[in-house]
């Protein structure tokens, strides 16, 4: 019976055949509240107090405030609000009726890796310690598909990353943290970013500041053009943890640059042109006022709550979903999939079903 059990779940895992020539890029940025994606900086939190030691913040308010929440986030995240939400859709915007949140009841980054990369919540993931993910991701899944060897790949700047993804189970190219990445062959670029890597100080454990990893992503994705590429950034979290207001919102400006710098270079690749979908969400929220905003967890139960945004020819152009069904991380993994031609629920019978209205 346990080998009848086990062949029929090797076959379930092992034999889906639909590959339809998809594309999928993931990207993740640590910790980025929904209330900045849909209201732009808050001016209440933009004081010199909370961007370093009181330096000068008024150049940090003449970039990022404005009267209304709808200029104040094209401010913030020009490329998500100009591009990604006008031709794709984007989930989570609690003014106007919409929820998205995390199903792991952690509101913190381990759990919400894994839940977003397995498609549920897993109460042995209860810790941001650096250990192997017992579970099977989309990730390593897909790269065991007919035709996606070797076509998947993940880039992390915190090195718990790849632990999430777990690279022997995937068998896919992963680099996080402060690891130097090698590919055959190796590029002058990929050689100075590791030494960048290499010889830059650890300000925080495990975790370098984002760039030296997104070139990394961009090096591989040039060179081995992958099916699937999840690039996960962490800035975004780090400077909310310090206090620091002004650099998180350079952070999240930041990485609204990389993911257009990141669109337009697949655009103008034919390997990627009209056929790639861009999901972008956070692991986790954080709470909200003065002193709730740096933080999130079990305690601060409204950091459950994230943003998910999609863009991509499978992707209806639906804008800001407003007055729409909660949706939840738990959801990804399966949408992720489906855009690829998969069924994510017949392999992890856990995981939340696809976003319906995200994928035609
Ligand atoms: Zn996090």
């Amino acid at each position: 019976m346990l080998v009848v059990v086990l062949a029929s779940w090797s076959q379930v895992v092992w034999s889906q055949q639909a590959d339809n020539g998809q594309r999928v890029v993931l990207v993740m940025t640590d910790g980025l509240r929904w209330q900045e994606v849909f209201r732009g900086a808050d001016a209440s939190l933009l004081t010199p107090k909370r961007y370093f030691d009181g330096r000068d913040v008024s150049e940090l308010e003449k970039e990022f405030l404005a009267a209304t929440p709808e200029e104040r986030r094209e401010k913030l995240m020009p490329f998500l609000w100009k591009t990604m939400v006008p031709s794709g859709q984007i989930y989570g915007d609690r003014d106007a009726g919409s929820d998205a949140f995390v199903t792991n009841g952690l509101n913190f980054s381990y759990p919400g890796y894994s839940e977003t990369l397995t498609g549920h919540g897993d109460p042995r993931i209860n810790s941001n310690d650096n250990v192997l993910n017992p579970n099977l991701t989309v990730l390593a899944w897909l790269n065991h598909q007919p035709g996606m060897e070797g076509k998947v790949a993940a880039f992390g700047a915190w090195d718990v990353i790849a632990s999430a993804v777990n690279p022997e189970k995937c068998g896919c190219a992963v680099n996080a943290g402060y690891a130097p990445f090698t590919m055959e062959p190796m590029t002058p670029r990929l050689e100075f970013l590791n030494r960048m890597k290499a010889e830059t100080p650890e300000v925080w454990e495990g975790e370098p500041f984002d760039a030296p990893e997104f070139y990394t992503a961009m090096e591989y994705i040039k060179a081995k053009k992958p099916r699937v590429v999840f690039v996960s950034l962490g800035e975004t979290d780090e400077w909310a943890h310090q206090n620091n207001y002004g650099e998180y919102l350079i952070a999240a400006h930041r990485v609204d640059a990389y993911l257009k710098q990141l669109w337009d270079t697949l655009q103008a690749m034919p390997e990627y042109r009209g056929k790639t979908t861009m999901i972008f969400l956070p692991d986790h929220g954080r709470g909200s006022g003065p002193d709730d905003w740096t933080s999130h967890g079990q305690k601060i139960p409204d950091a459950k709550y994230i943003f998910m945004a999609f863009m991509g020819p499978e992707t209806p152009a639906l804008g800001n979903r407003m007055h729409v069904e909660a949706v939840t991380q738990s959801q990804v993994a399966a949408t992720l999939a489906k855009i690829l031609g998969y069924d994510w629920n017949a392999v992890e019978p856990k995981a939340g079903l696809p976003v319906g209205a995200a994928v035609r």
